[in-house]
């Protein structure tokens, strides 16, 4: 009888196990990259025929976090490649999610809460090496997408300035060609290694934020605890990325901390994903000071598509806070950054971003000012900073 008991709990175990690992990480991918109208959408004419001649250039998709192959139509989550692709997006960030904290909050969350993501990692099959060590879950994602890009024929890894040209040139005979140049999103990937940014270099990373959810050991997070500026470890991963050349993404950042890292570089940096105080008042976004001072070292600005970003669901709220930048410091200066599939509520999923350009149309923004934000500003900025050779 007892061992019959045994085995019957143990079958159970196992069942648990089984179900765990398949069904545990396209459940959480479901239920936290929601969109709130389903697809097939309808744009106007007028917008889709605008849509059409675009490039769009997204500085921000956290995609790689999920089970889902990258190159297969999916009916969860908000993008794949063939959706992309149908979306118009010529070039893609994706970024790599290293750690998130239980718990996560915009008022404040804990570095020290039970990290999420070796769960996700587990569930999902990674690597057992990723499911304890944050640096190890920045070189398996992009080693992901160098498969993905391997594999289509048509999605290119973007590492040098000459590789953006050539996307550019190769667009104009196919729509099709579709550029992808990785981010990690927090720098506590290093764990505590500068010389890791070179390993990520290699491994194809050419932008990186220096802190994602919570405060890490190179400075503040917008969202974080202590909200404090540049640590010394901070400051010599930044001397580390201009030598680099990879991009500074100050999404996520303290106010401290973009001041600092403001102090301490030159040239271009971006905002890959945020919304801004003056729409829609938080933490997370950002304050007129620091639009002006991203726009005055000629950076860009990626406006989000997600409810808390821009204080509201549906594509007008997003291109209110695009007008506010545009405005504000110029139409130059504002780009997108969807942050598609980075476990929020978004208008759409990636076929819908023609409801964008309507929206921009309805916002009363001209067909040449909707080509620079939906791509132009972005590969601008992009081009400048991308290294000349590898
Ligand atoms: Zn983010």
């Amino acid at each position: 009888m007892l061992r019959l008991g045994l085995y019957v709990l143990a079958g159970l175990l196992a069942l648990a196990l089984v179900g765990y690992f398949v069904g545990a990480a396209p459940i959480a991918d479901a239920r936290y990259n929601t969109v709130q109208a389903e697809p097939p959408y309808d744009p106007s004419g007028r917008a889709q025929a605008l849509h059409d001649t675009l490039m769009v250039a997204d500085l921000h998709n956290d995609l790689l976090l999920w089970g889902r192959d990258p190159l297969t139509r999916h009916d969860r989550g908000h993008t794949d490649v063939p959706r992309l692709r149908e979306g118009g997006v010529g070039l893609q960030v994706f970024a790599a999610v290293t750690q998130v904290p239980r718990g996560r909050s915009y008022t404040g969350t804990d570095a020290d809460a039970l990290d999420q993501i070796p769960f996700l990692a587990a569930a999902q099959r990674w690597p057992v090496r990723t499911w304890t060590s944050r640096f190890e879950r920045a070189r398996y994602q992009a080693r992901k997408l160098r498969r993905a890009a391997a594999r289509d024929g048509a999605l290119f890894l973007l590492r040098t300035r000459a590789d953006l040209d050539a996307l550019l040139a190769r667009r104009r005979e196919a729509p099709s060609a579709m550029g992808a140049l990785l981010a990690v999103e927090g720098l506590h990937a290093l764990e505590g290694n500068v010389a890791n940014v070179d390993t990520l270099v290699d491994d194809g990373y050419r932008m990186m934020s220096l802190t994602h959810l919570h405060d890490n050991a190179l400075g503040g997070a917008s969202t974080g605890l202590v909200n404090g500026g540049l640590t010394d470890f901070g400051a010599a991963v930044v001397d580390r990325l201009a030598a680099r050349d990879v991009t500074i993404d100050l999404a996520h950042a303290s106010e401290a901390l973009i001041d600092d890292v403001l102090a301490r570089t030159d040239g271009p940096v971006v905002v890959s994903h945020t919304g801004v105080r003056a729409t829609c008042d938080s933490p997370r976004n950002l304050s007129d000071r620091h639009v002006e001072a991203i726009a005055a070292r000629e950076g860009v600005i990626g406006v989000g598509l997600w409810e808390t970003a821009v204080c509201g669901t549906g594509p007008a709220a997003v291109a209110t806070a695009m007008r506010h930048v545009a405005d504000r410091v110029g139409v130059e200066h504002v780009a997108l950054g969807t942050d598609f599939d980075g476990t929020v509520s978004v208008p759409f999923d990636a076929t819908g971003l023609p409801l964008l350009t309507e929206a921009l149309l309805d916002e009363g923004f001209s067909a040449q000012d909707i080509e620079q934000i939906m791509g132009e500003n972005a590969v601008r900025v992009l081009r400048q900073r991308l290294p000349s050779s590898e």
